[in-house]
């Protein structure tokens, strides 16, 4: 039986970062023990309707460590039991947001991977993020969880935020080096509508998009020159440290997502719970978001990898060749160092990766 990705959302944050437009709230709406009892009541109704197995559980947010090691565990605990849960676990912590004992209750239960929400390794950038942590206690939390003997750590960075130069990057790229840790997301800020920086872009000192451009490149060569591969266009990662949940976003596979706003794609129908805690609260169904997982969508997302598209595996799943038409576009965007064409798959190359977007939408619809 083929193994699914279960995603469970934590919708609360201790206060909201003026860049994000991610669903969450403070607590007061719900507390977290409530809510706790709604996610499992959730997967035990999932369970009885699909009768599937899960081989990687991810904690998202929000800030999931904020509902504490207590109630994580006890999701993990029923996870596993339900949906037989026997391979990546991974929580988002904001190193802000983490109780003393932490990362021992969440390792007891099986968590296996942390993702802390750096940002920046520069105490003031971070601070205009809106994120309260400094360095030390990040250094702090990567302790933390060694010591409770959780090695695969992820840190987020973020590139193109207020006040950020090459110099300043190069502070957090060896903040990354030196906390030796296996797996980096590195992601360029975007400007959400209805956020605090969308209104007041101009007040900002952002970099601009050559600048945030070149510290992406900059990023990618340093790390992928001190033994992390630059595996998808967002993530570097040690050999074996690959996130296998989100693989299976990129990869066009099956998951579970439970709680407001997750998204979940099972039995090629896409589906999910609206930004709305109480009619999750409540019981109230997904809603329905279509057909998923056709020929243009499984292009798209496999080529956010560095291993692109295989031809073989686009046969498997499709019965039938890639179009020619497509890897003739390919190959001239290969002649411009974007793109790599081989007898067996087309890829990205690190240049394309910052193109992707827009060749990607050439390569299906022109
Ligand atoms: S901690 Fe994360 S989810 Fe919460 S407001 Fe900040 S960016 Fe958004």
């Amino acid at each position: 039986m083929k193994k699914i990705g279960l995603y469970i959302h934590i919708p609360f944050c201790k206060s909201k970062c003026p860049y994000c437009d991610f669903y969450s709230m403070r607590s007061d709406a719900i507390g977290y023990d409530d809510y706790t009892a709604c996610v499992l009541e959730s997967m035990e109704s999932w369970q009885d309707k699909l009768n599937v197995r899960a081989d990687t559980l991810y904690f998202g947010g929000g800030t999931p460590s904020l509902i504490g090691g207590k109630n994580i565990a006890l999701i993990v605990r029923r996870a596993k039991a339900l949906f037989g849960v026997d391979g990546e676990i991974t929580v988002e912590c904001n190193p802000s947001a983490i109780e003393e004992g932490f990362f021992e209750t969440v390792s007891k239960a099986g968590v296996n991977r942390i993702s802390l929400g750096m940002q920046s390794a520069v105490d003031s950038e971070r601070r205009k993020l809106g994120r309260t942590a400094d360095r030390d206690c990040i250094l702090e939390c990567i302790k933390e969880a060694r010591n409770a003997g959780i090695e695969n750590i992820t840190l987020d960075v973020m590139l193109g935020v207020p006040d950020q130069t090459l110099e300043s990057l190069k502070e957090t790229v060896s903040f990354c080096l030196e906390s030796g840790v296996p797996h980096i997301s590195a992601y360029m800020l975007k400007l959400e509508e209805g956020t605090y920086y969308y209104n007041n872009a101009e007040k900002l000192n952002l970099p601009d998009e050559d600048l945030t451009a070149d510290m992406y490149s900059f990023l990618s060569e340093q790390l992928t020159a001190n033994g992390f591969e630059h595996y998808e266009i967002s993530n570097f990662a040690k050999p074996g440290y690959e996130g296998k949940h989100n693989l299976k976003y990129w990869n066009c596979e099956e998951y579970l997502g439970i709680g407001p706003s997750a998204h979940s794609f099972i039995g090629g129908k896409r589906f999910y719970y609206p930004r709305d805690i109480d009619s999750f609260r409540l019981g109230n169904a997904p809603e329905a978001d279509g057909d998923g997982g056709d020929e243009e969508e499984y292009i798209m997302l496999r080529l956010r990898l560095a291993e692109g598209l295989i031809f073989s595996s686009y046969y498997e799943k499709y019965q039938k060749n890639l179009p020619e038409r497509i890897i003739e576009k390919a190959r001239f965007f290969e002649k411009q160092g974007l793109m790599k064409v081989t007898d067996t798959s087309i890829a990205f190359t690190r240049e394309g990766f910052l193109l992707s977007n827009t060749i990607i939408s050439e390569l299906i619809y022109v």
